[in-house]
């Protein structure tokens, strides 16, 4: 039988998930961590509902860590498959997952010198080491190019703005004797507010969550090991700003669908089948 579990993203928007199964050829759409309130946050440490080891491969839309953060535990709990997405994706990541591992360490390191986790000790959810050793389990596939999974299961990622390097994934999947046509669609050309943070901190905290942005906080310390010029920094900086100009003009170039035409192969009374066939 052909389905798909949503085991994230859903009653919240972090920790994007969404399980194809077809016929027992496991894809994970997004890996994402769960962020936000505890009650959330806490879902990181639950196991996934099926043994890692039985999912065959990862297809990623994009970099933030609400749809990738949560590889490393994947790869911890024994998955070792294929991890598909786009090369700037792939690069992002290489960047991101360490430094989320080195943070996941930094808040253990914290919470056990405040006693202030009912855990003793308190553990990083994964280490910046062993966010370093998934990466090897990334493999790029270029914007359109189409890729077979296996008989069932065929992907490929269609170009979105929102960050570089972000995809839309067209999954069809084989259920039935025909094709289904699945779209992972990930914010099209829309930014996360920047008061996400500020809804479940303090004035406090959120001054704190500042100091730590990951992408000030490397900037910085790539420029203090002469890693980084400022010509470099400003050439960087144009490029990404072209390619984001580039995307927003493809996205806004594009039309909305009616929403009556993106509900109709999502929400189905019966099979796709019976819904297919009633339909003809
Ligand atoms: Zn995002």
């Amino acid at each position: 039988m052909t389905y798909i579990q949503f085991l994230g993203a859903a009653g919240t928007v972090t920790g994007s998930k969404h399980l194809v199964n077809t016929g027992g050829f496991q894809v994970l759409v997004d890996c994402g961590l769960f962020q936000g309130q505890k009650e959330w946050r806490e879902r990181n440490w639950e196991p996934p509902p099926i043994p890692a080891r039985e999912i065959d491969a990862v297809v990623l839309t994009h970099a933030h860590l609400d749809h990738c953060g949560w590889i490393p535990r994947l790869v911890k709990a024994g998955f070792s498959g294929p991890i598909y997405a786009t090369q700037p994706t792939i690069d992002l990541c290489g960047v991101l997952l360490p430094d989320s591992g080195h943070l996941q360490e930094e808040d253990a390191a914290y919470a056990n010198k405040k006693k202030s986790s009912r855990h003793s000790p308190a553990l990083p959810l994964y280490t910046e080491q062993e966010a370093l050793d998934c990466l090897r389990y990334f493999q790029p596939i270029g914007v359109g190019e189409v890729k077979r999974l296996n008989p069932d299961f065929t992907f490929s990622f269609v170009r979105a703005a929102h960050i570089l390097g972000s995809a839309m994934a067209e999954v069809t999947v084989r259920a039935g004797g025909g094709p289904h046509f699945l779209e992972y669609r990930t914010y099209r050309f829309r930014a996360h507010s920047m008061y996400d943070p500020e809804l479940y901190r303090d004035k406090q905290e959120v001054e704190e969550w500042k100091k730590r942005d990951p992408i000030p906080n490397l900037i910085e310390r790539l420029k203090q090991q002469n890693l980084w010029q400022e010509e470099e920094l400003s050439r960087m900086e144009g490029e990404v700003a072209r390619e984001i100009q580039q995307s927003v003009e493809f996205a806004e170039a594009g039309r909305w669908e009616p929403v009556e035409e993106l509900t109709r192969f999502v929400y189905s009374e019966g099979s796709p089948a019976k819904t297919q066939s009633a339909q003809s």
